[in-house]
């Protein structure tokens, strides 16, 4: 089979989108696909909670009321893992930027290392409660999981909530904190050519259709602006 124009470029990608949008979903199938690392940071705290190390530690008390990590510290998360010799070809982020001195920290980082294609996902409110209340989790790995499964479909773990999506109150913080801090990197990012925002509230497989859409006329726009 031949690949779609742009497949084999390089593609560092940035997912925005509300608690519950489905970004983690749809940045594992473009990972996936492009074959680049997905990094997601509510992973790396969920598992750095889990194992308790100083980083989970400090994170705990905050992820669970729905609070934002201080940007130090996440800034210094991602500049480690932006090192790490398998973002060579991109990387798909997933939960970072979700502030304007994280996206402002992120251009330093990523200074001549190709485009960031900033990818916005969009899902009406109604919508977003319903998603979290329903999403599970493996409490073992962290693979999503379906609310009918047992069992983690790659570690055979128990399946759970996530602890800060379980309570209401928890849920209604996180997405106005969404509005009042990750909202403004929109207007950080949309006057760039390589901005392009999706309608989540389709199928999996619609909104997958849109990203990799929306990602090719965005590597298309860069490569001919240079
Ligand atoms: P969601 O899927 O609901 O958007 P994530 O799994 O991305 O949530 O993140 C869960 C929690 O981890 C956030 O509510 C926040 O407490 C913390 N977190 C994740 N990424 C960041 C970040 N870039 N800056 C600050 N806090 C973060």
């Amino acid at each position: 089979m031949q690949n779609a124009p742009g497949r084999e470029k390089r593609v560092n990608l940035i997912m925005i989108g509300p608690p519950g949008a489905g970004k983690g979903t749809q940045a594992e199938r473009i990972a996936h696909e492009r074959s680049v690392p997905r990094i997601s940071t509510g992973d790396i705290l969920r598992e750095a909670i889990q194992q308790g190390t100083p980083l989970g530690l400090r994170a705990k008390a905050i992820v669970e009321r729905g609070d934002l990590v201080s940007d130090d510290v996440m800034i210094g998360v991602v500049q480690e893992r932006l090192e790490r010799p398998d973002t060579r070809r991109g990387f798909v982020l997933d939960g970072f930027p979700r502030t304007v001195p994280q996206a402002e920290a992120l251009d330093e980082m990523l200074d001549g290392r190709g485009p960031l294609i900033i990818i916005e996902m969009v899902v009406p409110a109604a919508e977003l409660d319903k998603r979290m209340t329903a999403r599970r989790i493996c409490r073992d790995c962290g693979t999503n999981a379906e609310p009918a499964d047992t069992k983690c479909s790659r570690c055979g773990g128990e399946i759970v909530a996530r602890a800060d999506d379980g309570q209401a109150a928890v849920r209604t913080r996180r997405q106005g904190v969404y509005t009042r801090q990750t909202k403004p990197i929109l207007d950080y990012y949309r006057q760039r050519p390589t901005f392009r925002t999706i309608n989540g509230e389709q199928e999996p497989d619609r909104v997958s259709a849109a990203l990799t859409a929306a990602i090719d006329s965005a590597l298309e726009t860069a490569s001919s602006s240079r």
